[in-house]
């Protein structure tokens, strides 16, 4: 029997790349998976039925912009009375808008920090209350170890994944005495859409701080995740976990 047998989990960007690694091995505990995603239906549906045939729980794929406050309290509300409530909620989804400061457009600013922070105060807040009824649930969020460190051309996305990690410790302390734990995880550099994306001289500069020396994989951040999510990270809250090759050591 999977560690998260009978569990529902909600995974936010959870279409592709760590999220859809974090929704695979959570369903491969046995939790059935949500993903908020704003891929196109179809890859969104695909995504979610791979998981489902892959693992034999119930995987469903809901098209949600997570930085929407009012998209969020309405497919939450919906989906807890459809599943009878969340216990574990991964706020996943994030983008990057690189640029130096002096050349940063607002726009790129509050696009960041309402897609990787505001978002999770979305999510966080519409389930809220079904974790207090039930006294129970589990929080994880995704930090980067550019939140924990800086990182030049990343003002917007460093600063909301350092508020990630304030935000992670507060609900923990708000949460503590009902049974919820929440905690971040920061990854360093990852193999994903996301990386691949990124200039490539650059990632070659970024690897070569690695002590481990190579970048880690989607699953190494997923297997955090599901230790986080399981009983046995029951008196663990508000830490910070690096998955990060030894970067911000
Ligand atoms: P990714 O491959 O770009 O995947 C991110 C997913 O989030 C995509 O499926 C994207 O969907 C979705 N998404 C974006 N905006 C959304 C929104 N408003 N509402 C709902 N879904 C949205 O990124 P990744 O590399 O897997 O990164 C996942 C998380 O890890 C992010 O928070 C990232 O900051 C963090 N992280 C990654 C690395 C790394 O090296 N890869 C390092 C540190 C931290 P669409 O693109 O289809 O819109």
């Amino acid at each position: 029997m999977g560690k998260l047998e009978n569990k529902n989990a909600l995974i936010t960007g959870a279409a592709r790349g760590i999220g859809y690694a974090i929704a695979q091995r959570l369903a491969q505990e046995g939790a059935n998976v949500v993903i908020f995603d704003l891929c196109p239906e179809e890859a969104g549906d695909e995504a979610a039925k791979a998981i489902a045939e892959q693992c034999g729980v119930m995987a469903l794929f809901r098209r949600v912009d997570v930085s929407n406050y009012e998209a969020v309290q309405i497919a939450v509300k919906a989906l807890s009375k459809e599943l009878g409530g969340i216990d574990i909620l991964v706020n996943n989804a994030g983008i990057t808008r690189d640029k130096v400061l002096l050349a940063m457009s607002e726009q790129d600013w509050d696009l960041v920090l309402d897609i990787n922070l505001k978002s999770m105060f979305n999510t966080i807040k519409a389930c809220y209350r079904g974790f207090m009824k039930k006294k129970a649930g589990r929080v994880i969020n995704i930090s980067s170890v550019s939140g924990l460190m800086g990182n030049a051309a990343q003002a917007n996305y460093s600063a909301s994944k350092g508020g990630v990690v304030a935000l992670t410790k507060t609900v923990a302390r708000e949460l503590a005495t009902r049974g919820v734990t929440c905690n971040a995880v920061a990854p360093g550099a990852i193999e994903t859409p996301m990386t691949a994306s990124m200039d490539q001289d650059a990632l070659k500069a970024l690897i070569a701080t690695v002590p481990m020396g190579h970048m880690g994989k989607a699953e190494d951040i997923a297997a955090c995740v599901a230790f986080l999510a399981s009983d046995d990270a029951k008196y663990i809250t508000g830490e910070v976990i690096r998955v990060d090759g030894g970067i911000a050591m």
